[in-house]
This record gives structure tokens, C-alpha cells and sequence, in this order.
């Protein structure tokens, strides 16, 4: 994922979230089949998987000298590369297995381990430190949508961000709007009520510095091949994040050739 490619507002770029998936047995032929499928993606389309830690191993040997980026989907939030930090992985070893990509926030983060802003802001500091890019994860419950309080959760989330790093460094962030009630669910944010949120953090990232107009956004919530195209056909969409489909090669594959446009 280079520099050059975060700043290019043409550029799309799709990462597959495996989530607690995998086997060393499956993830063979799905590595194998991304390999084949994404070299006839046009330049301007990158792609990625963020595979359980165990896995990376693995995708590295799989990936390596490929046009497919892998990485985690976390990474400790401590300012060490190592120490006593049961169960911990950090930035620095996951770089050590040629990880490029940090997902960081992520609602089943957020909510099942209570990562608050001030953690995910702390892990994104870790991954910039190490040169991942770290891909922040945004979105708000369906209590607090129908409570219309979806910009000030989202607009929260993402100021916590803005506000701890200099825009240099926010520049090699990737966003990801994730509406948690859409998440898994099989119901995707309408393309509609997804260009809004994402409008309303460009927006966000633009009053921060005019440079973060080409921040990548990425959409996440039920992307499926039948409804990827008309999402990333959005203006403010630059791809998505996918969880359910990045386990299917084809369907993965679809969502990403959608993405080319
Ligand atoms: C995700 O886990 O980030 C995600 C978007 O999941 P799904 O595509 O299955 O809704």
C-alpha cells in the first residue's frame, strides 16, 4: 500500500477481514484462488487480507512478492515492541511476518473487548509507528442510528483520531465506516445512508486539513457481490471492508472487480 496510492482519489482498494476464520487446510486454496484472481485487477484497485494471527506465517509465504497485502486484525496498544503483556501481538511482530495492514477498532473490538478511543487511537499509533497501515474502523449501533445520533458517534470516533496525530501521519490512515447493526447481519447500509456517513467524514477530514480530501474510505457491512457495485459507485466510497465474503474466493473476487469499476 504506498504513499503515493493513499493520495490518489482514483484509488480504490478493497481488505478482506477473516475474522476468528481459517484452518491451515483452507486457507491453502483461498490464498491460492485470490493469487489467480487478483491479477486481472487494474493498477488502481489494491487489496489486502487481515488473517488471524496464527495464519500470518502462512500468508506471507502464500503472498509474498504479490500484488495482495496482508496483515492483522489488531495490534497491541503498548509503546514496546515486547514485555509482559500476556496474549498481546504487537505492531513489530506482526511486521516481522511482512504484514503491511493493521485493521484497528473494529466494532467487535470496540464491544466484545471494550476498546475505547483512547485504545484505538493508541493501537493506530503503534501500527504508524511500524509503518502498517492502519485501517480505523468507525460506525454506530442501531439504537443510537434510529436515535439519529449516528454523526456524533461516528464524528467522536473519528475526532479522537484527528486529534491525536499530525496530519502527515493521518494521511497514511484508512477509515473504514463499519454500521455495527449492519456488520454480519446480511443487511447492508443502503448505498444512500452509506455516502452520507461517509460524506460526513470526509467532511470531518477535510476541516482538519484541505490534504485528507483523498483519504481512503472504505465501506464495511454485508458487502456481497450483488450490492458492492452500486456502493463503491458512491462518491465518497473508495472501497470496502469485507468480512463474510473475503472467505469465499469468488465472492471476494467479484466485490474487488467491482471496485475496479
Ligand atoms: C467486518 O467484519 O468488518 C464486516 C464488514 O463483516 P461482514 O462483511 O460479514 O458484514
Amino acid at each position: 500500500m504506498s504513499a503515493q496510492h493513499l493520495s490518489e482519489r482514483n484509488f480504490r482498494m478493497v481488505v478482506g477481514n477473516w475474522k476468528m476464520h481459517g484452518s491451515l487446510a483452507s486457507n491453502a486454496p483461498l490464498l491460492g484462488a485470490l493469487l489467480e484472481g487478483v491479477s486481472a485487477l487494474p493498477a488502481h484497485v489494491a487489496v489486502g487480507v487481515c488473517v488471524p494471527f496464527p495464519y500470518l506465517a502462512q500468508t506471507e509465504q502464500a503472498l509474498k512478492g504479490s500484488r495482495l497485502s496482508w496483515g492483522v486484525q489488531d495490534v497491541a496498544q503498548h509503546a514496546a515492541d515486547k514485555g509482559a503483556f500476556t496474549g498481546d501481538v504487537s505492531a513489530s511482530m506482526a511486521k516481522d511476518f511482512g504484514a503491511t495492514l493493521a485493521i484497528v477498532g473494529h466494532s467487535e473490538r470496540r464491544h466484545l473487548h471494550h476498546e475505547t478511543d483512547a485504545v484505538v487511537v493508541e493501537k493506530t499509533r503503534q501500527a504508524l509507528a511500524l509503518g502498517l497501515t492502519p485501517v480505523v474502523c468507525v460506525g454506530e449501533t442501531l439504537a443510537e442510528r434510529e436515535s439519529e445520533r449516528t454523526e456524533a458517534v461516528v464524528g467522536a470516533q473519528l475526532a479522537a483520531v484527528l486529534a491525536a496525530f499530525e496530519v502527515d501521519a493521518l494521511r497514511r490512515i484508512v477509515f473504514a465506516y463499519e454500521p455495527v447493526w449492519a456488520i454480519g447481519t446480511g443487511k447492508s447500509a443502503s448505498a444512500q445512508q452509506a455516502q452520507d456517513v461517509h460524506s460526513f467524514l470526509r467532511a470531518q477530514l477535510i476541516q482538519k486539513d484541505a490534504s485528507l480530501a483523498v483519504a481512503t474510505l472504505l465501506y464495511g457491512g454485508s458487502v456481497k457481490p450483488g450490492n458492492a457495485a452500486e456502493l463503491f459507485g458512491q462518491n465518497d466510497i473508495d472501497g470496502g471492508l469485507i468480512g463474510g465474503a473475503a472467505l469465499v474466493a469468488e465472492d471476494f473476487l467479484a466485490i474487488c472487480a467491482a471496485a475496479a469499476g
